[in-house]
């Protein structure tokens, strides 16, 4: 009892420290951290109890196994940006509003979803990265060793 109290609160926390959408293993290699010894069948144990809690909800973009936000995310309209390379899903903020003209003649919109597809920023930044150390190997081979920030403050 007490150990699965601990488990579900990890889970609980390391969902909402991410503030974005988690997938299984996502959550599994953030709670390890704090319970080394727990195992994916847990995770997916305590999901369900989370969600049937509705402490959690499930985020089911096209195609792709769900992953799960806290409620208190879910629960305002907002959209998500899908990083092709690392497979990390994001919360965005903004919504294009309604979309009226978009439907036909005649149709009623209830509700829209929509989906961004790309690079996150840190994604982005190690493909220029790799785009530069393409174009000029020796001048990205010198910024690698030089200190990222030669003086904080
Ligand atoms: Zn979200
Ligand atoms: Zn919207
Ligand atoms: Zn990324």
């Amino acid at each position: 009892m007490e150990r699965s109290t601990r488990q579900r609160t990890a889970i609980r926390a390391a969902i909402e420290a991410a503030a974005r959408p988690l997938s299984p293993q996502e959550i599994l290699d953030a709670v390890r951290v704090t319970v080394p010894e727990i195992g994916i069948a847990t995770i997916y144990r305590n999901l369900k109890l989370l969600l049937g809690e509705a402490e959690i909800q499930a985020v089911t973009l096209p195609g792709e196994n769900p992953r799960y936000e806290t409620a208190h995310l879910a629960h305002h309209h907002h959209h998500h940006f899908h990083c092709v390379p690392c497979d990390r899903v994001f919360e965005v903020e903004g919504c294009p509003g309604r979309m009226d003209d978009l439907a036909p003649a005649g149709f009623v919109i209830d509700r829209h979803e929509l989906t961004l597809y790309g690079e996150c920023a840190e994604c982005a930044a190690k493909g220029k990265a790799k785009a530069r150390a393409k174009a000029a190997p020796e001048a990205a081979a010198a910024a690698a060793t030089r200190p990222a920030r030669a003086h904080k403050h």
